[in-house]
């Protein structure tokens, strides 16, 4: 869901992404600021500078975020596990991992992290508070940022899978069954049970007429999706554990001559057995991957004047696989890496195909068979 964001800059090599959404609630936050708080805080103070007391707040809220997302990635490299990047978007910020982590102890202090950082940062804006006595309106903006970070550190503690909490409740349940799966089934039950929650709280209040209850609604619903969304993840590893990839690939492939023609890779191909794509060859070499994707980018009329190796994906090792490959592992590269289908290698011969919506079949026939 992060596609549409912007690298504004690396911390500790991390790249900072902003996406589009978050300028939407920065706009509201400053807007929010102006016109309400500080008019209420310090009703002395002139009402247009206000505006840019609101941006300056803002600005900071979000650097508050950037370090809380910074704390959980400063302690998943002390555990070895990669950080992609960092986005912030409308509901706050998001540090992507490269892979989950290893033991419970290291979840947990991960976890922990954040909401540490931002209750530190709570502390260090109620000190400034105190000391900016004289000045209202740095006071009112520290006052604004110690609320802001106690509630972050606080909101992200509640234990349900996405956040923090449900990080924390999860290492706790892996910690005592050993399970990581149903661990993090478990703390995404818990997810979406609060997610429910939340979506409720929303709907009651809209009924009595608060406007910002529908940020009940949106994070509640945002919070539902993810945390089904982590469900359905831990379930596929269930089943799909121990599973290779030969159980899965298509063992008789059709191949496409890199030679022919589109024209002729379309209607012979493409129409005829109605896959999305399919290995290209050159002799007896593999020479690449070509997709319904590639194709559709040429106009109609260079069809017959155009090879397959012409538009094809050049092979290499990203687009390979193993025979012994866990299909966990496969399918969450390509996940990772955006590609539909990759070309399985035995002893340097092509042996198979394995694509993502055959995994994806494969899972829902094994779920209606449990
Ligand atoms: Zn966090």
């Amino acid at each position: 869901m992060f596609e549409e964001s912007w690298q504004i800059g690396r911390i500790i090599g991390i790249p900072v992404r902003v996406h589009f959404s978050w300028f939407i609630i920065f706009g509201l936050i400053t807007w929010a600021l102006a016109t309400q708080y500080f008019p209420q805080v310090a009703p002395e103070l002139p009402h247009a500078t206000n505006w840019l007391r609101g941006a300056i707040a803002a600005l900071l809220l979000f650097l508050s975020v950037i370090i809380h997302e910074l704390s959980h990635s400063f302690v998943a490299r002390r555990y070895q596990i990669p950080i992609t990047s960092i986005t912030l978007f409308i509901f706050g910020g998001v540090a992507r991992l490269q892979k989950e982590p290893s033991s419970p102890r290291a979840e947990l202090y991960m976890a922990l992290a954040g909401p540490f950082s931002s209750y530190l940062l709570g502390i260090f804006f109620f000190i400034l508070h105190r000391l900016l006595g004289n000045y209202h309106g740095l006071q009112a903006i520290a006052f604004y940022l110690l609320q802001l970070n106690f509630i972050l550190g606080t909101f992200n503690l509640i234990p349900g899978y996405p956040m923090d909490g449900g990080r924390v409740l999860r290492a706790f349940l892996w910690q005592r069954s050993g399970d990581y799966l149903s661990a993090t089934k478990k703390a995404s039950k818990a997810g979406e049970r609060i997610a429910l929650i939340f979506i409720a709280i929303g709907f009651v209040s809209l009924l009595s007429g608060y406007f910002g209850s529908i940020w009940f609604l949106l994070i509640g619903w945002f919070l539902y999706t993810s945390a089904q969304s982590s469900y359905r993840q831990a379930d596929a590893k269930g089943i799909l554990s121990g599973v290779k990839v030969r159980d899965v690939m298509t063992a008789d492939v059709v191949t496409v001559n890199a030679h022919s023609p589109l024209s002729e890779v379309i209607d012979d191909y493409f129409l005829r057995y109605g896959y999305n794509g399919f290995p290209v060859v050159d002799g007896e070499d593999i020479a690449g991957i070509i997709s319904l994707r590639d194709v559709k980018e040429l106009p109609k009329e260079r069809w017959a004047s155009t090879s397959a190796k012409d538009v094809m994906h050049l092979f290499d090792r990203s687009l390979e696989a193993s025979e012994d490959d866990d299909v966990s592992v496969i399918l969450d590269r390509m996940i990772n890496e955006d590609k539909g289908r990759l070309i399985v290698i035995n002893n340097g011969k092509l042996s198979g195909l394995i694509t993502r919506s055959g995994i994806i079949k494969f899972l829902q026939i094994k779920g209606e068979l449990k």
